[in-house]
């Protein structure tokens, strides 16, 4: 007995835990500072605490009247029908549920490279297939729709990260409006923005009253701390809303996460202190580390180090757990999210000593 094959397919990659490393360290979790997954580092709203404590009661029951309820809410907060919110387990479900609505056994998707990974595994599990289009160094990691356009091959979806995971580059709003004015009828383009919240730019949900092949991706994982509840959605245009009915998962979007995150819509407090930390530590990674780095729009910075497992390896035996992004196929970069001011400052300590340690002038001597 075998699965079918799997031999295209890769596992995700997620960044170490602190129980983990420290298990392998023997060191205590408490010492280690985690900056390898772009978490909150205020942690959850208090007001979602509040109501995951007081829902856990009631999680004998399936999660309907919660889901319906967080449905209604996102629609208000965007002003689009309710149709048009489709929650699902983390922004990941969502790029699942897309590729359900979307891919035939065959058909292709075209994502920028370096980049998230689970795009290509979600076409791959639904009998899709992968191609890239190039995000280069050479450029900073500029975004352009030229860029993407001069990759596209009628692809059926199109991906697009702004702010861009790993490196943090935005694509502007023009430029997203030449992308989804020029794709073929049959593309989507589909525009992941998971830590929009951090940038100043507007989002593209308002552009689905215009275009009816635009969707938008968001998640409470990042800048509403709740990565540990798995709540995400796709915005959608009205046009093909009710494919939602034939793709989503029964009861995928679970109950505490539903109201963790009804709860911390109404936060604002909380929301806006998490944007304010992490640009504020953005420009401290900038101004304060020895090696290159590039202007993010999101809650972690890209920095160039050389060799990147050995950097990750020796930041975290001192305590920092940092990202290593040669499996997004930059070998030679680190991605360090956004800490509190104090993990901030630690790591920019951490990350300048292990450097200037590991320099090859620095062992010859
Ligand atoms: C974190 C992240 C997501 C979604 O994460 P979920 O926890 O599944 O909501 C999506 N896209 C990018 C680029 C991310 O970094």
């Amino acid at each position: 007995m075998q699965p079918r094959d799997l031999s295209a397919h890769e596992a995700y990659v997620p960044g170490r835990g602190a129980e983990e490393v420290a298990r392998d360290l023997g060191m205590n979790p408490e010492d280690l500072t985690k900056l390898s997954s772009n978490e909150n580092p205020h942690g959850p709203s208090p007001d979602a605490v509040a109501a995951v404590e007081s829902g856990a009661a009631e999680v004998n029951v399936y999660p309907k009247a919660s889901h319906t309820d967080l449905t209604d809410r996102i629609a208000q907060k965007w002003g689009i029908d309710a149709s048009q919110v489709w929650v699902s387990a983390g922004a990941d479900g969502a790029i699942d549920y897309l590729s359900r609505a979307f891919l035939e056994p065959g058909d292709e998707i075209l994502v920028p490279e370096p980049g998230f990974s689970y795009y290509p595994m979600s076409a791959r599990y639904h009998h899709g297939e992968a191609s890239g289009y190039r995000i280069s160094k050479d450029d900073d990691f500029e975004q352009t729709a030229d860029g993407v356009l001069s990759a596209y091959d009628g692809e059926r979806i199109v991906y697009v990260t702004t702010p861009h995971n790993p490196t943090g580059s935005t694509l502007p709003r023009e430029e997203i409006r030449t992308i989804a004015e020029s794709l073929d009828d049959h593309t989507l383009l589909a525009v992941d923005e998971a830590y929009a919240e951090y940038a100043d730019h507007p989002s593209s949900v308002e552009l689905l009253e215009e275009y009816d092949n635009v969707a938008v991706l968001r998640t409470f994982s990042k800048a509403y701390g709740l990565a540990g509840l798995r709540i995400g959605y796709a915005a959608v245009p009205e046009a093909w809303a009710d494919a939602y009915a034939r793709v989503n998962t029964p009861f995928a979007a679970n109950e505490l996460g539903c109201r963790a995150a009804l709860a911390a819509l109404d936060d604002d407090e909380h929301l806006e202190r998490s944007i304010e930390t992490a640009r504020w530590a953005r420009e401290y990674y900038h101004d304060h580390l020895d090696v290159p780095t590039w202007p993010s729009g999101g809650n972690f910075v890209l920095c160039e180090v050389g060799d990147a497992s050995a950097v990750a390896a020796a930041s975290q035996e001192r305590g920092v757990i940092i990202r290593d992004t040669s499996s997004f196929g930059l070998p030679e970069c680190v991605r360090v999210s956004c800490g509190t001011r104090e993990e901030t400052k630690r790591a920019v300590e951490v990350l300048n000593d292990v450097v200037a340690d590991l320099r090859p002038e620095a062992t010859e001597l």
